[in-house]
């Protein structure tokens, strides 16, 4: 049962008053993780608000829709929830089963928001836009905990400031793609081709067909969403010859962007790489390795990109279309005005990135971590999901649900629970740590610790100096 409450809402010149200690946590963000924090806080009674910027729940998943998760039903599935979701009598899918992206939003992230328990509490058409203690900018130290957060607000054309005893971030950072560019910058050429460039995942053999269909394609990045890009592409190409597609990524070398194939814990995860390799190596896509873009410019109604591989200058001409693939990063703006430590590289939540750095670190298993690791310097607020990992591209769902889980049991009061992390994640079957398997972090076994010390003794002889646990 949710605690009554009342919400503060006010227009933004009115003055409120409310006690700290009655108002709801807000959530920003109605992703996977974000309606998870939900389900956490209903499962303790406790009253929250949740703000979407969609229309929907799971927009952003909602972009990609068309894409088959790597992962099984079995870890994309919030353990509350399922509960609520179960009490509700909601037919549970299989747990083997791979969703797309459009079954995780309309089997799982709807019928969630649905609940009554949740439904009300969900603000659709809800852009968060600032955040701040109410009354106090970031310096002022004095009373400041005490304080009620001020949540800012963009809602169906009008501002509005909410009130909250603590902030769950789970914003995630798809909307906010990385340029082309090696060195990071958005320039205003880029920003001014934005008609001839898709930053996400294209739906190139459904409603994105003719854009793609004949054209000279350009894929920039080499995670799996250029994967999934380039597989749809080189499909298309069978169907429609004219396609033309050239991969260009930064590593220096192609078998890199394989990953573990058949060594990886999530089958479908390693498909992708065994998949691809065979795209590659069938000479359909044209690949461009250690290429750095320097420059686009418009060449007629097309594209020319320019750059150097080892200092030699390179230049791709005549593109039709770019498709970016080069990973997002947090919108950190909306918090410019709370304390919170973020690490500078990965803009992620300072403490996570030793564990995630992809400078160091490239398996998918992260140290079990909670409310501990992601605690800020301003007391109740936290960032967690896709978003806590900034921009290191390795995040997966069973994380976000355990952090989650950790900062509401924080939140009512049981450091003891929220203590007890345990995360079960696959493996990539890749670890860029330790010469061999067995003396990297990232050996290929389920992980299961129950303390927030990765490095149990067991654990610590085996990981060796090379380990992510040192
Ligand atoms: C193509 C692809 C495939 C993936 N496959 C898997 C997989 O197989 N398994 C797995 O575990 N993970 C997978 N992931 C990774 C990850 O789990 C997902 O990205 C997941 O959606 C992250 O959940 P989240 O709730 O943190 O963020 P998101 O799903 O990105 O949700 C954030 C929400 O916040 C909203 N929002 C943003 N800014 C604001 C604001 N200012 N105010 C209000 N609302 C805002 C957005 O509209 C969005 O709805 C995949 C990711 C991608 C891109």
């Amino acid at each position: 049962m949710i605690k009554n409450i009342s919400v503060n809402k006010m227009s933004c010149c009115e003055t409120p008053v409310q006690e700290k200690g009655n108002l709801p946590v807000a959530i920003i963000g109605a992703g996977p993780v974000g309606l998870a924090a939900a389900a956490q806080l209903i499962s303790k009674g406790e009253p929250f608000m949740l703000f979407e910027a969609g229309d929907e729940v799971g927009a952003n998943i909602r972009k990609w829709e068309h894409v088959r998760l790597f992962s099984p039903w079995q870890y994309n599935i919030d353990k509350a929830a399922k509960e609520l979701l179960l009490s509700a009598n909601w037919v549970a899918p299989q747990n083997e089963k791979i969703p797309t992206g459009k079954e995780i939003v309309e089997h799982y992230l709807k019928p969630l928001a649905a609940l009554p328990e949740l439904s009300a509490n969900v603000h659709l058409n809800t852009k968060v836009t600032a955040i701040s203690r109410k009354g106090l900018s970031k310096v002022k130290t004095s009373g400041r905990e005490k304080l009620p957060f001020v949540i800012h607000v963009e809602q169906n054309g009008s501002s509005f400031i909410y009130e909250a005893r603590a902030v769950i971030d789970a914003s995630g950072t798809w909307s906010n793609p990385n340029p082309l560019r090696s060195d990071g910058i958005f320039t205003e050429e880029e920003k001014a081709l934005n008609s001839h460039i898709s930053y996400g995942i294209p739906a190139v053999l459904s409603k994105e067909r003719n854009r793609y269909s004949g054209k000279k394609v350009l894929v920039v990045g080499s995670g799996h969403s250029a994967i999934n890009t380039l597989l749809e592409l080189a499909q298309l190409q069978k169907e429609e010859s004219g396609t033309e597609i050239v991969w260009a990524i930064r590593k220096a070398n192609i078998e890199d962007v394989y990953g573990g194939r058949e060594l990886d814990g999530l089958q479908a995860r390693g498909e992708l790489g065994t998949r691809i390799q065979k795209v590659v190596e069938s000479g359909t896509v044209k690949v461009l390795t250690g290429f750095h873009i320097e420059e686009l410019r418009k060449q007629g109604e097309q594209i020319q990109v320019s750059g150097s591989i080892q200092n030699e200058r390179v230049v791709i001409d005549h593109i039709d279309e770019i498709v970016g693939n080069t990973g997002s990063r947090p919108d950190l703006s909306i918090v410019q005005e709370v304390r919170i430590l973020t690490d500078p590289s990965l803009d992620c939540v300072y403490e996570l990135a030793p564990l995630i750095d992809p400078n160091v670190h490239s398996c998918g298993t992260v140290r079990p971590h909670g409310e501990k690791e992601l605690r800020q310097p301003e007391k109740d607020f936290y960032i967690v999901g896709a978003k806590s990992y900034g921009r290191a591209p390795t995040f997966l769902m069973a994380t976000g649900y355990e952090q989650v889980r950790s900062i509401v049991a924080a939140l009512v009061g049981d450091m003891e629970s929220a203590q007890k992390v345990e995360l079960e994640l696959p493996e990539t079957g890749v670890c860029s740590l330790g010469a061999s398997s067995t003396d990297s972090c990232c050996e290929p076994v389920q992980m299961k610790e129950t303390s927030l010390d990765c490095c149990s003794p067991s654990k610590t002889e085996k990981a060796g100096s090379d380990s992510c646990c040192e």
